[in-house]
């Protein structure tokens, strides 16, 4: 287990299409591994794998109600529902806050790291963070369709109220 660099806006890896994982083996057991150790000592509620360079189909997402990481390898949405608005933030864009309108129920069909199918869900900050992940898999960040980045204030009162979610 290790931590690795994530890598920042402005770099091509970020907006790649990412490869399918095909192969559940040790290097992606490794892969999974770092990943939620890099997230842990980020403080961020997801990370997918072109944010530390891997070009593949895969991603961690804090469970903002139970607080446990889901991992996600291949993953696809496969319903949701709703709308929610509020400030989305991303690990390759530190610092930085924007307000961005999702979907406020996401359900997801995804592998985990040893290739068996499983549904998971969620709504409020985890939707969000589903949404964030999967789009890093296809090479897009949240930049592309924010209405407007927050001032510092408005972040400060925000998260007086509720608790981060960089992704
Ligand atoms: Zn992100």
């Amino acid at each position: 287990m290790a931590l690795r660099k994530i890598v920042e806006q402005g770099e091509d890896c970020l907006n790649k299409v990412c490869r399918p994982v095909t192969d559940f083996n040790r290097r992606l057991h490794t892969l999974m591994d770092d990943l939620l150790d890099t997230l842990s000592e980020a403080g961020g509620a997801g990370l997918a794998a072109p944010q530390v360079g891997i070009l593949r189909r895969a991603c961690v997402v804090m469970d903002d109600d139970t607080e446990e990481f889901i991992e996600l390898i291949n993953p696809t949405i496969v319903a949701q529902s709703g709308e929610q608005t509020g400030p989305e933030g991303c690990l390759s864009v530190p610092g930085k806050w924007g307000l961005v309108t999702r979907p406020d129920y996401v359900r997801v069909r995804a592998q985990d790291r040893d290739g068996n199918w499983f549904e998971a869900e969620g709504e409020g900050l985890t939707a969000r963070c589903f949404c964030h992940e999967l789009e890093h898999l296809d090479g897009h960040l949240y930049t592309e369709h924010i209405e407007r980045f927050l001032t510092d204030e408005e972040v400060e009162e925000y998260f007086s109220k509720q608790e981060e979610g960089a992704g």
